[in-house]
């Protein structure tokens, strides 16, 4: 519980202006965009330096109150909801690119920088941070960092953590390290970068992060593929990676939700299974790459193959398909979204599409089907009517069988959106005796559990 002159120390680290207890403030960092209920924070505290957040920390230590880190609070499974009431570190005033090097092709960002912001302000410079998350618009590198994000271009690219070269991060006992160096490679003693990176606040404060980025594409084309139903679809996305097409997105979308997308944005879409596919590189290897790819989707009986988009048509495509979430969001205003993310070995991923889709119509569920397909990373969005707990209960046990599924078939229970509130009841499953060493090390490095409590690991 905070006291009074908890907040006065609060104030007098970072000034009385960055320090909120207003009901207003409390309640906009009670939530992120999952369908988890609020929980209100006792104090909003903007740090604008490392050294205040350690100054924080080690207050927050010997008083044993719980630090939530909150960025974009944009994730899908309750990670920044602070639950315990608390300290709500709202990182996202930290927002400055530092420092860019551009002989090496690094960016030195504070935490809270969006990402969308990040590649605006380097795009001069012919360079980019080609992640991609849904999110892009609000995530900020210090939330992918913690969740490991990834997006739609880590078929070829890779996740966040393919990119962090090296982090400032404060400890929950206010002590600052810095972890990793600016090499490219390292075989330095224990990876305790790789450590920090996904583990959704629960062991320290990011405060500076070391990224490399690399350089804008020549070019950029995209086609769009239709198809009769989602299995031919899904085997499409499976022959691309068997047969080392070389994208650099491959996403799906199944047909219900191309019927909200067009109704939202506009689009004309075939209200069928699409297949989305962008590749970027030279133009001749994308050509080559396109006729390729053609000849993949007619053997698995595409319907319709749409190719030479403008660029203003591809990014509104694009655009719509990143925005998915939203789309269903927004369609059932005030219903329900529960979100799902797995990510199966990619021979799977069309049976696990088929399970999916099976049991939400055999339990009569509004359910839409998308994702990082080329990834083997399967999105599936349930949405129930609010004040319902039979239908959400119903959502819930939907969830479970395919996350279930995912572990059944050698996947993992989180793709990209990490654990936070919404998988902890998977992890022992998951990971069997090694939760213990990871419980182990959270012990270690926070003996108090004061960071992020109730995250990643199941319930007492
Ligand atoms: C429409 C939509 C689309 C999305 N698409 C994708 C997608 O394609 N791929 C994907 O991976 N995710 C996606 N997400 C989920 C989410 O946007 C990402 O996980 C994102 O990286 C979260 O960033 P954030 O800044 O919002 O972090 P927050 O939600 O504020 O926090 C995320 C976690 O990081 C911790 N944290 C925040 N800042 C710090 C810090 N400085 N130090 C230590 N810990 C910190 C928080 O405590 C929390 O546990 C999507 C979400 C939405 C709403």
């Amino acid at each position: 519980m905070i006291e009074r002159s908890d907040i006065e120390r609060l104030q007098a680290i970072v000034g009385p202006d960055n320090v909120s207890v207003r009901g207003a403030d409390l309640e906009a960092h009670s939530v992120d965009e999952s369908w988890y209920e609020p929980r209100m924070p006792e104090a909003i505290v903007w740090p604008s330096n490392t050294e205040q957040v350690a100054d924080v920390l080690r207050l927050a230590n010997e008083r044993g109150i719980s630090v939530v880190p909150w960025s974009g609070g944009s994730s899908l499974e309750g990670n920044p909801i602070p639950t315990r009431g608390g300290i709500v570190l709202a990182m996202y005033r930290m927002n400055k690119l530092l420092e860019v090097r551009e002989g090496d092709m690094q960016v030195v960002v504070q935490p809270g920088i969006v990402y969308d912001d990040l590649n605006a302000q380097i795009k001069r410079l012919g360079l980019y941070l080609p992640t991609a998350p849904g999110s892009a618009d609000v995530a900020t590198l210090g939330g992918m960092v913690a969740n490991n994000s990834s997006g739609m271009r880590a078929i070829r690219y890779g996740v966040t953590r393919n990119y962090v070269l090296k982090i400032v991060v404060v400890l929950p006992t206010g002590q600052i390290l810095t972890l990793g160096s600016n090499a490219k490679k390292s075989t330095s003693g224990y990876d305790l970068l790789s450590l920090f990176v996904g583990s959704e606040g629960t062991l320290g404060v990011v405060t500076e992060i070391t990224l490399r980025v690399i350089g804008l594409p020549e070019k950029v084309a995209a086609a769009v593929a239709v198809f009769e139903n989602l299995g031919d679809a899904a085997n499409t996305i499976h022959d691309c990676v068997r047969y080392s097409v070389d994208p650099s997105a491959l996403e799906l979308m199944d047909a219900a939700l191309v019927q909200l997308t067009n109704q939202q944005h506009g689009l004309q879409l075939p209200e069928r299974p699409l297949v989305f596919v962008e590749f970027s590189g030279s133009e001749c290897a994308i050509e080559e790459q396109m006729d390729y790819l053609k000849e993949i989707c007619e053997d698995n009986h595409c319907l319709g193959f749409q190719v030479g988009m403008t660029t203003e048509e591809r990014e509104k495509v694009w655009k719509a398909r990143q925005v998915a979430h939203d789309t269903i969001k927004f369609s059932h205003a005030g219903w329900r979204q529960i979100s799902g993310d797995v990510c199966v070995p990619i021979s799977q991923f069309a049976e696990m599409v088929a399970f999916t889709h099976e049991l939400s119509e055999r339990e009569g569920l509004a359910l839409y089907v998308f994702g990082h397909a080329g990834d083997g990373n399967l999105h599936t969005d349930m949405v129930v009517p609010p004040d319902d707990p039979y239908e959400f209960a119903k959502g819930m046990r939907v969830l479970d069988a395919i996350v279930d599924r995912a572990l059944a078939v050698g996947g993992t229970i989180a793709g990209e959106h990490g654990i936070g509130l919404g998988k902890r009841h998977f992890m022992a499953k998951e990971h069997g005796a090694s939760l213990d060493l990871m419980q182990a090390i959270k012990g270690l490095i926070d003996p108090k559990g004061i960071m992020n409590p109730d995250k990643i690991f199941p319930e007492a």
